[in-house]
């Protein structure tokens, strides 16, 4: 089942939403060379805390941290740690807070200081497929006609698409139904509604879009060892269109 929100779900899911946006706008002034990703987590952890919000991560089938940073070729669910960030890398943020109850998620993946022309073309169209998937979102569409416009937009650039880790409902739990793959064919799957709230997240590979997972159980990497990329918002859907929660 799909979960259609009450206009009082709403407001919570409105202000998990402004924490997450309002902790990566504050995380982004700290990432730069030299700074490890174990400090990141610290900041992050005591920005969420301080908002009256606790981690949706911190202990979610038992992560250990309450972000997730995934550095280069690293796609997802990087655990933070001792390692400084270098000029040239790029770090994939992901940030999920739960509010009174209300869960709300986004991603990014950011520059450390100057990056060569490869990420940021990677960068420039795993965003742009981020948008290109929302700007289909209103009432009445299938969940397949986003993945559909994520894959187009993604086959054009000749980049690849990690299809084993999907968008998804988000709400009382951090990951509900339904699934959004950013892959799909027009007019198959569920049927939005106004009032669901969705994440959607396009990762994105340089090269292949097979990956590996480590040893970890946990850090998920391009199969090729080239960089990716990770771009999410989490989203009202309304009758013409959708409303950003994750806003920065
Ligand atoms: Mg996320
Ligand atoms: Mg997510």
């Amino acid at each position: 089942m799909i979960n259609i929100r009450t206009p009082d779900e709403i407001k919570l899911l409105k202000k998990a939403g402004e924490i997450v946006g309002n902790t990566h706008k504050h995380l982004q002034q700290y990432i730069k060379p030299g700074i490890t990703t174990k400090e990141l987590d610290e900041i992050a952890y005591n920005f969420i805390i301080n908002s009256d919000a606790i981690p949706s991560f911190k202990g979610y089938d038992g992560f250990p941290c309450s972000i997730c940073t995934s550095i280069n070729e690293e796609v997802v669910h990087g655990i933070p740690s001792n390692r400084k960030l270098q000029e040239g890398d790029i770090v994939s943020i992901d940030i999920g807070v739960c509010y009174k109850g209300y869960h709300s998620d986004s991603a990014w993946t950011y520059p450390v200081s100057k990056i060569d022309t490869d990420k940021q073309y990677l960068l420039e169209h795993t965003e742009k497929a981020l948008f290109v998937g929302l700007s289909v979102i209103k009432e009445g569409i299938r969940v397949g006609d986003i993945g559909n416009a994520i894959e187009e937009y993604i086959k054009k650039h000749n980049l690849g698409i990690v299809r084993e880790f999907v968008g998804h409902g988000v709400g009382q739990k951090l990951h509900e139904l339904p699934d959004i793959p950013n892959y799909g064919k027009k007019n198959t799957g569920p049927i939005l509604k106004e009032g669901m709230v969705i994440a959607v997240e396009p990762m994105i590979n340089l090269g292949t879009d097979e990956i590996l997972i480590l040893d970890n159980g946990w850090t998920v990497i391009t199969a090729d060892n080239k960089p990716s990329a990770h771009f999410e918002h989490t989203v009202l859907v309304t009758k013409n269109g959708y409303i950003i929660l994750t806003k920065r």
